[in-house]
């Protein structure tokens, strides 16, 4: 069996920075199950797997682009300090979830700390970055009907319900 559209594939992974940090890792984990061909993981590393086999091995190098996307200028919003409660000491580099009128959790990361506003970056943390995995195909297996439905994976054996 081979990777490729509407199979259920189990890898495990690093996940290398341009800096050689890691920063992600199925390591003492469990794998990482995805319906493959559906955009459920990023769309450089799916390219990189098709036809592997149980027990393949690559390094895939992946621009920006095909990885978190490019850093998007829009992406960065101005609020008002006050808006942050007042005994919360904002400094550049901390992140939160801002949770929006359909209550949506949206990771942010302080980009800016001024006088009376905060810039606030809500980019994906890894949006702008050259990524390296390590990966190795541990597992494929046919996609259930329910799974395809659904266009994601019900866990390692399909049976997990939600
Ligand atoms: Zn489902």
């Amino acid at each position: 069996m081979k990777v490729e559209d509407k199979k259920v594939v189990g890898i495990d992974y690093t996940l290398f920075l341009e800096d050689g940090s890691i920063a992600d890792s199925t390591e003492g984990e469990e794998p990482l199950y995805f319906l493959y061909g559906n955009a459920n993981i990023i769309p450089g590393l799916e390219k990189a797997l098709a036809g592997l086999s149980v027990g393949d091995e690559k390094i895939v190098d992946i621009s920006a682009e095909d990885a978190y996307g490019e850093i998007d200028e829009d992406a960065f919003e101005e609020m008002p300090l006050k808006a942050f409660p007042s005994d919360a000491k904002m400094e550049k580099g901390m992140s939160f979830a801002l949770i929006d009128e359909e209550d949506n959790h949206i990771p942010a990361t302080v980009h800016e700390v001024g006088t009376e506003t905060i810039t606030m970056d809500l980019n994906h943390p890894l949006a702008g970055q050259k990524l390296k995995f390590n990966v190795k195909v541990v597992d494929i297996r046919e996609a259930s009907e329910e799974e395809l439905s659904h266009g994601h994976v019900h866990g390692p054996d399909g049976h997990h319900h939600h």
